[in-house]
């Protein structure tokens, strides 16, 4: 398919950093990957940094050897992300604080490059994947408009978490709105790596609920994934699986209070376990919500690669592919990969 405003042989590099892998991919503007790499976050001695360097060189030189040219950068970033300047304000568990990541690789690729949040980028790819037109808001004809009021949560190495309240995604005034992750659970419960204690990130992100497994003595299950298949059989595994759905339902009760979302989207390496950590959750979440109804919630469709299929979207900027192209880059990175990281 050629899109009107763009020779089919152009590509967005798309670069999903996570706090324990960075995956990139090449896509066009009909959201077809024609290369992708993954690697780990901090390998060998190799900073953050270095190894998004390493997967864009990576990716730039097979889109080239393709026939392929680079159109531009998207950039999915966890921590505090000013999208203006494309810094990376403070990023704990990349260890940035005033990274000039834009510039840098502006520096190295001469190609623009857009840096987002990567809950705000999930998001952006959520919307699409349920038909939302170029502008988000300028919905297609198919789009679900309970994505107007969402609240979309990916959980990987950390819990994060993007608001959108009447179509609009929420940044906030200092652009940290949604950090879901370090919001009180547990008043001086277990602490959390940003100082504080009792965080629902310090219970129900991939790498906690495997900590704390550890930490109580747990020695079956290897993986956060293998936790959630050992629940009837491991006693250890669902007393941590069941402390994680606890601190989560505090939290999306607490902002269902606040926002009244339509639909709740779980999404990121964890959400991989499916109803194992959705049926629990919407039950804890009612509870805690007797005096309202509690709202849709659901198991993303893109799972861990929300982020990823966000950061093409932002590197294809306001020259943002049409509705399918969210469905196309999911289709073309492969359903099976989606709980494939960081989990
Ligand atoms: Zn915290």
């Amino acid at each position: 398919m050629i899109h009107p405003h763009h020779s089919a042989l152009e590509v967005v590099i798309a670069i999903d950093i996570g706090g324990t892998t960075v995956k990139g991919a090449a896509v066009d503007a009909a959201g077809t990957v024609v290369a992708r790499h993954t690697t780990a976050t901090f390998d060998g001695g190799r900073d953050a940094y270095e190894s998004v360097l390493a997967i864009a060189r990576r990716l730039v030189d097979e889109a080239a050897a393709g026939g392929f040219t680079i159109a531009g950068i998207g950039i999915a970033s966890p921590g505090l992300v000013d999208p203006e300047s494309g810094t990376v304000r403070f990023a704990a568990n990349l260890g940035w604080d005033g990274f000039p990541l834009r510039q840098l690789l502006e520096a190295e690729f001469s190609v623009a490059v857009s840096v987002g949040h990567d809950a705000r980028s999930a998001a952006l790819a959520e919307r699409a994947a349920q038909g939302a037109g170029a502008s988000g808001t300028d919905a297609g004809s198919s789009y679900d408009a309970a994505y107007d009021d969402a609240l979309i949560v990916p959980i990987g190495t950390g819990v994060s978490s993007a608001v959108v309240s009447g179509g609009v995604l929420v940044e906030g005034a200092t652009g940290a709105a949604g950090e879901l992750g370090h919001m009180l659970a547990v008043p001086n419960g277990a602490l959390c790596t940003c100082g504080q204690r009792g965080c629902i990130e310090a219970y129900a992100s991939g790498t906690t609920i495997l900590d704390r497994y550890r930490e109580h003595g747990g020695t079956i299950a290897s993986s956060t994934r293998a936790i959630a298949s050992a629940l009837d059989t491991d006693p250890i595994a669902a007393r941590v699986w069941a402390d994680a759905v606890d601190a989560l339902s505090v939290g999306l009760a607490g902002i269902t209070a606040v926002l009244d979302p339509a639909v709740i989207v779980i999404g990121g390496g964890v959400s991989a376990a499916g109803d194992t950590l959705i049926a629990p959750l919407r039950e804890a979440v009612t509870a805690r919500l007797g005096w309202r109804s509690t709202p849709r919630i659901e198991q993303s469709a893109l799972g861990a690669l929300g982020g990823l299929i966000g950061a093409a979207i932002i590197g294809w900027a306001d020259r943002v592919p049409d509705a399918g192209f969210a469905r196309q880059a999911l289709r073309s990175l492969g359903p099976e990969q989606r709980g494939a990281s960081d989990a």
